[in-house]
């Protein structure tokens, strides 16, 4: 009641019993501010505002960058903040003063040994560097190194080898993470640059590397993250890469492995047509006589498809690498005469009882025929009200979406993910292990957004398309305002044997059936955010920055995710307006927590990935924005997604799984294609 009073009582307080916290301010915002180091200061900042909160406080003022959560501080700071905060001891403060200058003096003790590592001699400096992924001294390090050695390659074999060893092992065992490497990897390469003039001008006969490795995204995949973070660890150890790029048709990837005699083949490949693609350059090796390991990777790809149906097509070693931080142990082992054999065939042991397994779970799983599968169906209760007409029917183009609309929409568990930081945002930075390491590409990953949408690196481009329609069988026709058969879409159904109750289901049981007389609707969408991306690529690479070209690609991704996630939040709320009301938060939205999906061809609820093409001839995609299809149906630029919107409350995604001869036979039917094509495109499908 006494605003004066309290305000002098208040300081008056506060100066007695906590003398590193400065008052300031008038009666009427009273501030203060807490002395001492960041760890003390969030402390006692959260420690007070817990107490004062759990004491009764109606309202405070808060900085939140100041806050951590009460659980996190560390117990023995957090004790000593409560006994200052609630006065529980008489040398609350001076415990407190002491915990406080004795973490200062570590971080000045740091301070001190991270630039000691300049005095160190030049191979000890070298190997620092390396470790910690730092290029700003690289090449004065690298030239006196150079004038102390022999010959240029020395510095390599040597010290800078003896560093990416160091970095390999930790790698290997868990201590360093995929981002750390990539910037090592990063210093390695602008040393190599450098080195690389007096390296050709002291050439000698005999000079040897690792081996020789040809790497290729298949044909018809335009997917290359994985293959080029490959890339860079082999050319750090050593090995002569020869990166063919992406959409590598088989005749080259061979011609070339032979032109240069390499000692692997390695191929990548992220969508599902890209496995049987595998399959074909498997054969055809094995046909032209190859002598030489195969090498198989990308994010579909796994030990139990190279087992079952690559490595029987090939008579040499074909060994499946689950990731980049594997690669170079499956190379020296399969390089060196010596380990070479034990090796393969304790692999080969382990393909053999994954190809058991899989065919007694093959034999286990029990399958319906497609007639019976088609009665069990998902059988909504269809009724007018259900259906929301659209505020849009036909397509809308998006010319230049504004990408810093896009950016709050960003899944950055998902950005993680492709750094191989396994573990859910934000917690992961948290993690004991990874946090630190996570922070720091979120850091840099912002960094880098802030440019790229400032200085429009990237160009975002998309379409929404919706339409009447009616589901006939499997199958939904689409048509035009006036009623005109546009289109038909051919789905999948589950024929899994299902427990009483759970439906076979198709997504086609999510639009009304033309039996029920109502018009339903169906929406489509393509997004890309890949458009200029090379020109930016250019620049990094010019720099041998393998660190920020990944990054770049991986945030196109990103974005194009993002994109997909805020037009279909746009088509709910506006453009399709079937969920006008919509206020779900932004954590909610990327657990689909709203009514409708938006499934993807190629995904398991429509593993089919040619149905693309028919949205690209609905939504005219390639003309109006430049996203074009392989032969295998991926999308070019690669930073690209499509799919269907469906806006039936119980739509859901599932798996359409295994499939009888009978509906490959109706496919093939349905779509008007030979039943060999059908089952090439739904190899990973067949049941039998
Ligand atoms: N937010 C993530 C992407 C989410 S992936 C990111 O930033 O990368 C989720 C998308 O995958 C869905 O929207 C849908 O398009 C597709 N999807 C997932 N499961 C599916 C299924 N069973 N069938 C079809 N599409 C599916």
């Amino acid at each position: 009641n006494n605003y004066a009073v309290d305000y002098i009582k208040a300081t008056r307080w506060i100066k007695e019993n906590l003398p590193f916290v400065k008052v300031s301010g008038g009666v009427s915002n009273l501030s203060f501010s807490f002395r001492g180091n960041n760890a003390v200061r969030e402390a006692i900042h959260s420690v007070f505002l817990y107490h004062a909160i759990k004491a009764g406080m109606d309202m405070g003022i808060v900085n939140p960058a100041l806050l951590q959560i009460y659980d996190e501080i560390p117990s023995d700071l957090r004790t000593l903040a409560e006994d200052v905060v609630l006065n529980r001891r008489k040398d609350a403060t001076e415990r407190l003063l002491a915990y406080a200058d004795k973490m200062k003096n570590k971080e000045a003790s740091h301070q001190i040994k991270e630039d000691a590592w300049r005095k160190e001699p030049v191979d000890k400096r070298l190997e620092h560097a390396l470790v910690k992924g730092i290029t700003e001294f690289i090449e004065t390090d690298v030239e006196e190194a150079r004038q102390q050695y022999p010959r240029a390659l020395n510095v390599i074999e040597q010290p800078l080898m003896s560093g990416m060893n160091i970095v390999g092992d930790l790698f290997g065992e868990g201590k360093m993470f995929l981002p750390q490497v990539v910037k090592s990897a990063r210093v390695m390469k602008k040393a190599v640059s450098y080195l690389l003039p007096y390296i050709e001008a002291e050439k000698q006969e005999g000079d040897r590397n690792a081996g020789k490795v040809v790497l290729a995204t298949v044909k018809g995949d335009v997917h290359d993250i994985g293959k080029n973070i490959v890339g860079v660890v082999l050319s750090c150890n050593n090995y002569e890469v020869i990166d063919l790029g992406v959409m590598v048709p088989t005749e080259k990837i061979l011609e070339t492995a032979k032109k240069e005699h390499a000692d692997v083949v390695g191929l990548s490949g992220l969508i599902t047509p890209s496995l049987e693609e595998m399959v074909v350059v498997a054969n055809e090796m094995k046909r032209q006589g190859f002598h030489i390991p195969l090498l198989i990777g990308g994010a579909t790809t796994s030990s139990i498809h190279t087992a079952v149906k690559i490595a029987p097509g090939y008579d040499q070693p074909t060994i499946h690498v689950r990731d980049a931080s594997k690669v170079t142990g499956v190379l020296s082992k399969l390089l060196s005469p010596r380990e070479r054999q034990a090796y393969v065939e304790d692999i080969y042991k382990g393909y053999e009882k994954l190809r058991h397994d899989h065919e007694n779970r093959q034999q286990q799983k029990k399958y319906i025929s497609l007639q019976a599968a088609r009665e069990n169906q998902f059988k909504a209760d269809w009724h007018a009200e259900i259906i929301q007409p659209p505020q849009l029917i036909g397509n809308r183009y998006f010319e230049d979406y504004p990408l810093e609309k896009l950016r709050a929409f960003i899944d950055w568990t998902f950005f993680f993910h492709a750094w191989k930081l396994n573990g859910k945002f934000p917690a992961i930075f948290d993690d004991p292990v990874k946090g630190e390491e996570a922070r720091k590409i979120y850091d840099d990953a912002q960094q880098m957004l802030d440019k790229l949408v400032s200085e429009k690196w990237l160009k975002a481009k998309g379409v929404v398309g919706i339409y009447p329609a009616q589901a006939v069988g499997d199958s939904v026709e689409v048509f035009s305002e006036n009623t005109q058969k546009l289109k038909t879409f051919h789905f999948l159904r589950n024929q899994e044997e299902k427990k009483a109750g759970y439906p076979n289901l198709c997504l086609s049981d999510f639009i009304a059936p033309k039996s029920s007389g109502l018009t339903d609707y169906l929406g489509f969408f393509a997004v890309t955010t890949g458009h200029n991306i090379e020109k930016q690529l250019k620049v990094f690479e010019a720099d041998h920055d393998d660190y920020n070209a990944i990054m770049l690609k991986v945030l196109a991704d990103r974005l194009a995710e993002a994109f997909a996630e805020k037009l279909h939040a746009d088509v709910r709320k506006k453009i399709w307006a079937y969920a006008p009301d919509e206020a779900i938060e932004m954590k909610e939205i990327l657990r689909e927590k709203y009514r409708g999906i938006r499934p993807a061809p190629g995904y398991p609820a429509c593993p089919e990935h040619s149905e693309k093409e028919t949205i690209f001839e609905l939504l005219r995609v390639n003309e109006k924005t430049g996203i074009s299809l392989t032969e295998n149906y991926a999308m070019a630029p690669a930073a690209s997604v499509c799919g269907y919107y469906f806006a039936h409350p119980d739509a859901q995604y599932f798996n359409v799984g295994g499939l009888l001869s009978d509906q490959l036979e109706d496919y093939a039917k349905r779509k008007n294609l030979s039943l060999k094509t059908v089952k090439r495109l739904l190899n990973r499908n067949i049941a039998e």
